[in-house]
């Protein structure tokens, strides 16, 4: 089997296909973590429980999944990948959103059952780590975790390296024939990103998505037993390292995909108001990304339409790295053991 890019997708379908035995080469065009895989937010956040859906669903499978993946693959690979499951903060601006927060913690209780919590809480449970709060009350909830998305996908590299997968970099196409002898012959699996997407709708003559650029620093501060933040629609993630990533810029309109500018200063100047633990907290790096969104916002997962042998994962766009970890056993039990347990409104045909 051949997986083409070596992002979270297409390393953690590679990592769960070796993992069950097969043959698997990864091809990746530039380098491992080149697209949109390769920065520093890592977000491992649940939908608010309510108005319950597949997608929903799905994602939380994965998310209650990851603790196992990551601890796995920081086992095989010898690399820490970052995950904790550190848990998150938000705000609870008026009575209005705070009587929806109540609303949710029951929700919570049914969806979540005894797995994870959604509590509301005084803000003073917290000391210096933790948003301002127009009502001194929190959301926190026990399921959200963190990942470190670079170190992640080089321990993914790692861990499918030491089990025996091949991975090329700086390589675009497919080999001819090299697996032939073996079963799953010829299969390839396309994890190419945004380059997938654009590829996807030339062939099949109308678009099934695009990229949405992402700016996003990281900063330096040390909270890294501590929750994550999420307000006014920013991540605010401290890490394993020391340091705390902030994110993210969401432009469906621009030019270099990967040059940072005044709009990440003025993320920054949100963040730093919004949790002043970090007002002088020192910028290390700005980056930025561009997340494959498909045409309905879902993953787009399974066979390629009228392409025998070739299969998609694409479609991650804002939550690539929650969905990973359930993505590649959906893609593991299709390619090699031709189970299709796709949820309705994921498979390509449902993105035409
Ligand atoms: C700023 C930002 C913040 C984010 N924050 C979070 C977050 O907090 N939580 C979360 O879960 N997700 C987050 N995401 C989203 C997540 O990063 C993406 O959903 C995910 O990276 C998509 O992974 P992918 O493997 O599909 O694509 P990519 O990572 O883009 O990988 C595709 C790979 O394919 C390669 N490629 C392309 N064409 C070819 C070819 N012909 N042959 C070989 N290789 C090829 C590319 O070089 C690339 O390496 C964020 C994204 C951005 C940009």
């Amino acid at each position: 089997m051949t997986v083409m890019g070596a992002g979270i997708f297409g390393l953690a379908c590679a990592w769960e296909c070796v993992r069950r035995g097969a043959r698997v080469q990864v091809i990746e065009r530039d380098r491992i973590g080149a697209g949109s895989s390769g920065g520093f937010v890592g977000a491992l956040a649940p939908h608010v429980p309510e108005n319950w859906n597949a997608k929903k669903a799905f994602q939380l499978d994965s998310l209650l999944m990851a603790g196992r993946f990551w601890a796995e693959i920081g086992e095989v690979s010898g690399t820490d990948p970052g995950y904790a499951r550190s848990g998150r903060l938000q705000p609870v601006g008026d009575q209005g959103a705070l009587a929806l927060a109540r609303q949710r913690a029951q929700w919570a209780e049914e969806l979540w059952a005894d797995k994870a919590n959604w509590q509301v809480v005084p803000e003073t449970d917290f000391s210096d780590w933790r948003p301002l709060s127009g009502t001194g009350m929190l959301v926190h909830d026990s399921l959200t975790a963190r990942i470190h998305p670079r170190k992640a996908a080089l321990a993914l590299a790692a861990a499918i390296r030491a089990n025996g997968g091949c991975i090329e970099e700086h390589r675009s196409e497919p080999p001819a024939g090299i697996f032939e002898k073996r079963r799953n012959a010829g299969v390839i699996l396309w994890a190419t990103g945004v380059q997938g997407l654009a590829d996807l709708s030339a062939d099949l003559g109308r678009s099934v998505g695009s990229g949405v650029k992402g700016q996003a620093a990281l900063l330096v501060h040390d909270a890294r037993s501590l929750p994550q933040i999420f307000a006014d629609g920013l991540h605010i993630v401290p890490h394993g390292d020391g340091t705390v990533a902030v994110g993210s810029t969401s432009e469906r309109e621009f030019g270099c995909g990967s040059d940072t500018d005044n709009r990440l200063e003025d993320l920054i100047s949100r963040a730093r108001r919004l949790c002043p633990a970090l007002a002088d907290a020192p910028v290390k790096e700005r980056w930025a990304g561009i997340r494959p969104r498909s045409k309905t916002r879902s993953p787009m997962l399974g066979e390629w339409p009228d392409r025998p042998g070739h299969f998609v994962a694409n479609g991650g766009f804002k939550i690539g790295y929650g969905m990973a970890p359930k993505v590649a056993v959906v893609i593991a039990d299709l390619v090699l053991e031709g189970r299709d347990a796709i949820p309705d409104g994921f498979r390509v045909q449902d993105n035409l």
